[in-house]
């Protein structure tokens, strides 16, 4: 069975993607999906946090208003939703969600954190093997969780530790444990897949499986060539089924201010 949803779709506006959305929207609905979710990078109110990587707030309203404008087009056809990639920044939060709040148009996020508050990039990119680090990234992702503000986990595994085996699937058990406790689904990524990275890592997601993780699949679409991509969807799901976890499609999208 083909997934008929996919909440995971950026826009040129991260500086590393690329396209116009109307592409997006149309293999959408070539490839079948009912729903389709924009979800680029945040902007962060400060306009600090990794400005290369993402939009600036001034460009949120656009951002949304496009999407919108595409409803009125492809609306009969498929539901187009309103979304953010967010990493959890516990010193910029609130207020990157007074914004939100105050806008009332984006519909959903996910976390995708990519780096943690005080150090860069420890995960997406360069390995590492600092115990400290691993442990920190894991505390931040878990707070984030706590905010309720999430609807499910973007590339659970980005970190790239290479240090202690045993440490590593000490602190994966622990931030399975959060999410599942937490009602947040693990994203098997498609975008890690498709440019060859490191992740997905069959290592975290055996951890995943035996802790009964609920899993989404996730195109992380970067190209509209990026959407719908069965032959790369049929992989991921294969990690799933090995690992035996299930597989969710369309989710439930809470009010995100309720
Ligand atoms: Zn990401
Ligand atoms: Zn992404």
């Amino acid at each position: 069975m083909r997934q008929t949803a996919n909440y995971h779709t950026h826009t040129h506006r991260c500086h590393h993607a690329y396209g116009c959305e109307w592409e997006y929207v149309e293999r959408a609905i070539a490839g079948g999906l009912k729903t389709l979710g924009f979800s680029d990078h945040t902007p962060w109110p400060k306009n600090d946090a990794w400005p290369k990587v993402r939009m600036k707030m001034e460009q949120l309203p656009e951002y949304i208003e496009t999407i919108e404008a595409l409803r009125r087009i492809y609306g009969d056809r498929i539901q187009l939703l309103i979304g953010l990639e967010v990493e959890y920044l516990p010193d910029q939060f609130e207020a990157l969600m007074e914004q939100l709040r105050e806008d009332g148009r984006v519909q959903y996020l996910i976390l995708g954190q990519h780096f943690h508050c005080e150090e860069g990039y420890p995960a997406s990119g360069k390995p590492f093997k600092e115990k400290e680090r691993l442990a920190r990234w894991v505390d931040n992702m878990i707070e984030g969780f706590h905010t309720g503000k999430f609807l499910y986990v973007a590339h659970p595994d980005v970190a790239n530790f290479k240090g202690n085996p045993f440490f590593y699937k000490k602190q994966m058990k622990r931030l399975c444990r959060a999410a599942k406790e937490c009602g947040l689904p693990l994203e098997i990524n498609g975008q890690g897949y498709r440019a060859g990275f490191y992740y997905p890592q069959n290592r975290f997601w055996k951890i995943a499986g035996k802790e009964g993780c609920k899993v989404v699949i996730g195109m992380d679409a970067h190209k509209p060539s990026g959407i719908c991509d069965w032959k790369e969807m049929d992989h991921l799901m294969r990690i799933a089924k090995r690992y035996g976890l299930e597989i969710l499609d369309e989710l439930e999208i809470k009010e995100l201010f309720a």
